[in-house]
């Protein structure tokens, strides 16, 4: 099931990410539940497609999959989150051959959680968030030689959102950006960018010091050294330290994701209860459909 505000919303207002994932039911049908999620510019789940199945098999995943692609078509340069299922790994790139996939953060934090039975605040979560939330390479390198160098010993083998609220908050919202993730990281960026020194190279290219630290920014390749500004699609502290350099308006530097427009844009559809039963106008050919429960087993521990 997908409902059309969503999917107009998500084709007109997100980033390409979709987050994929399915859990077992434990009502009294069981069965699985397949949810395909996006996230909105102020980081909050954006409900995209749920499905209900027997289990977590290649053919089901092939099913959700394709309906996902039937409601929300071709996307250039998406990009899905998968959890580590093998039968995801499967199908996805069947039916979304050009998309790129990453493997979700919190699915693997969790796995090395239970798989080396690690306790909340080991050191080794520490070391992957670190790896894990990088935007260089050199910085990636220097967290994971730390779990190498831990690990050594070891062998290594529709849901609750609100989207009336969210409008609300959008139409109430007074910054440029979204208050809780665009605004709060530039404002934070924009009181560490007065400390710092612009050094200019070029009409397009800038270098930046802070410190002992020096970065390099390319305006017309919309880049920075250190690789947030391209990753985040936000300005990072050195792009805004340019832009204070150049008087320019560092919010015209920030994707047109993290907008408060694009934001409101994403919640403007109405989802519209559902009429009672006797008032549902069901097309003949949905009528004659015959929907079994599903062949659901019950998996071993539930
Ligand atoms: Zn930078």
């Amino acid at each position: 099931m997908a409902i059309r505000a969503c999917i107009r919303g998500f084709q007109s207002s997100m980033q390409l990410v979709i987050d994929v994932d399915a859990t077992n039911l434990k009502c009294k049908y069981k069965g699985v539940l397949f949810v395909a999620n996006a996230f909105d510019g102020n980081r909050n789940i954006y409900p995209l497609a749920f499905e209900i199945g027997d289990l977590e098999t290649d053919a089901s995943w092939h099913w959700f999959f394709s309906k996902l692609h039937e409601v929300i078509g071709e996307c250039p340069n998406l990009v899905i989150i998968l959890d580590r299922n093998i039968s995801i790994e499967n199908v996805w790139h069947n039916i979304f051959p050009t998309a790129q996939h990453g493997i979700c953060f919190y699915h693997m934090k969790g796995n090395m959680k239970r798989t080396f039975k690690l306790k909340k605040r080991d050191k080794l979560l520490l070391y992957f968030e670190q790896a894990a939330k990088c935007y260089g390479i050199t910085k990636f390198d220097h967290h994971f030689r730390k779990i190498k160098d831990y690990t050594s010993g070891i062998e290594l083998t529709w849901m609750d959102v609100d989207t009336i609220k969210r409008r609300d908050f959008a139409l109430k919202c007074t910054s440029t950006l979204h208050p809780d993730f665009g605004e709060k990281k530039l404002r934070h960026r924009l009181e560490c960018a007065s400390r710092m020194n612009v050094v200019k190279l070029n009409h397009v290219e800038y270098n930046v010091v802070d410190g002992d630290m020096d970065d390099h920014v390319h305006l017309t390749n919309n880049t920075c050294s250190c690789r947030k500004f391209q990753l985040e699609q936000l300005p990072c502290k050195h792009v805004v330290a340019v832009c204070r350099f150049l008087k320019l308006n560092v919010y015209s530097m920030a994707s047109r994701y993290y907008t408060r427009n694009t934001w409101l844009d994403a919640y403007s559809d109405t989802i519209y209860p559902v009429q009672p039963q006797e008032l549902w106008v069901i097309p003949e050919y949905v009528q004659s459909r015959v929907v079994c429960l599903p062949n659901a087993k019950v998996m071993p521990g539930q």
